[in-house]
């Protein structure tokens, strides 16, 4: 069988990473990018690079997008609109599910079908067998079209609501983040008293390797809502975001981030649950006051 023609929408670290890895699995592929030049790699490595949007249109069977936003997608391929009809589009841009939606309802109105995707590895990882990617929005689509995609990262579906993947995308990305920050912020508190942050790094870590025993008790709390005292109530834990506090500003580092964590310790004590168990704080973040 012929195989099918993929256009690679975006030509960042992410894209390039797409294209190379298609070619790598001797599938056709053509480039379409704000910035020509950027092409110039993956033209070397066999790719062909469209001129316009119609020509990164016309003979694609799959069209993957991997720009900054998705605002980029409709200021690339809005000009070729017409050309959409009757083929596959797959967004892997970060963006919010709010905005998959539209792009959802933007391809059905020019007779395309899309797929929300979001890539859970950095660029250097594509095609790896860690690499995977969570999609959204017709299953049937995704069968179609998951040896091609696999190549790049095992799909994993989430559900037909087109936000979805984006939504387990930014949840997965939400924790990385404040888990980082988190870390540079304790480093920043070492610092302040000369203390090197390799030299706090193997205590980091080890706290780090211990997480999945706390997250899984916390997911089954906040799955019954429930929280029993076994050890670390949330006022005891609340008393403890206090002192970190304070000590922050006595570093005179900035103590936005456990001010925003004491916020909520507070607010759940307000609510009520002082003398539960410490992932009570759950309650303050889905009732968060006015
Ligand atoms: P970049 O943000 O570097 O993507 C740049 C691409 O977007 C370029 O092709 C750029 O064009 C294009 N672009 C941006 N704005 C516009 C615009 N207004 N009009 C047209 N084109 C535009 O990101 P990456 O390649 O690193 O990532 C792509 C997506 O993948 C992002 O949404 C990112 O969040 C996500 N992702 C990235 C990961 C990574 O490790 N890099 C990991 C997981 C997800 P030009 O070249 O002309 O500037």
């Amino acid at each position: 069988a012929q195989l099918p023609s993929v256009t690679v929408v975006g030509l960042g670290p992410m894209g390039r990473a797409m294209a190379g890895t298609l070619l790598d699995h001797a599938v056709p592929v053509m480039v379409f990018n704000r910035t020509a030049s950027r092409a110039d790699a993956v033209v070397a490595a066999g790719a062909r690079c469209a001129t316009s949007a119609e020509d990164a249109l016309y003979a694609a069977d799959l069209v993957i997008v991997s720009l900054t936003h998705y605002r980029a997608m409709y200021d690339l391929l809005e000009p070729a609109a017409d050309r959409l009809a009757g083929k596959v589009l797959v967004n892997l841009s970060s963006d919010t599910p709010r905005e998959a939606e539209r792009a959802a309802a933007w391809a059905a109105r020019h007779g395309a079908e899309f797929l929300t995707g979001g890539i859970m590895v950095p660029a250097t990882l594509v095609g790896d067998d860690t690499a995977y990617a969570f999609y959204s929005g017709p299953r049937a689509v995704l069968d179609r079209w998951s040896d091609t995609l696999g190549l790049l990262a095992r799909p994993e579906y989430v559900g037909a609501d087109p936000g979805l993947a984006l939504l387990w995308y930014q949840a997965l990305l939400d924790l990385f983040m404040t888990t980082l920050v988190g870390a540079s912020h304790a480093a920043a508190l070492m610092k302040s008293a000369g203390v090197q942050a390799g030299t706090f790094l193997p205590y980091a870590s080890d706290l780090l390797a211990q997480m999945p025993f706390f997250l899984e008790g916390a997911a089954e709390e906040i799955d019954r809502r429930e929280y029993p005292d076994v050890g670390a109530s949330l006022a005891m834990m609340a008393a403890g975001i206090d002192h970190i506090t304070v000590t922050t500003e006595d570093a005179q580092i900035d103590s936005r981030l456990p001010a925003a964590v004491r916020e909520l310790y507070r607010r759940a004590l307000d609510l009520g649950f002082g003398r539960h168990g410490s992932g009570s704080v759950y309650e303050a973040i889905v009732a968060p006051s006015q």
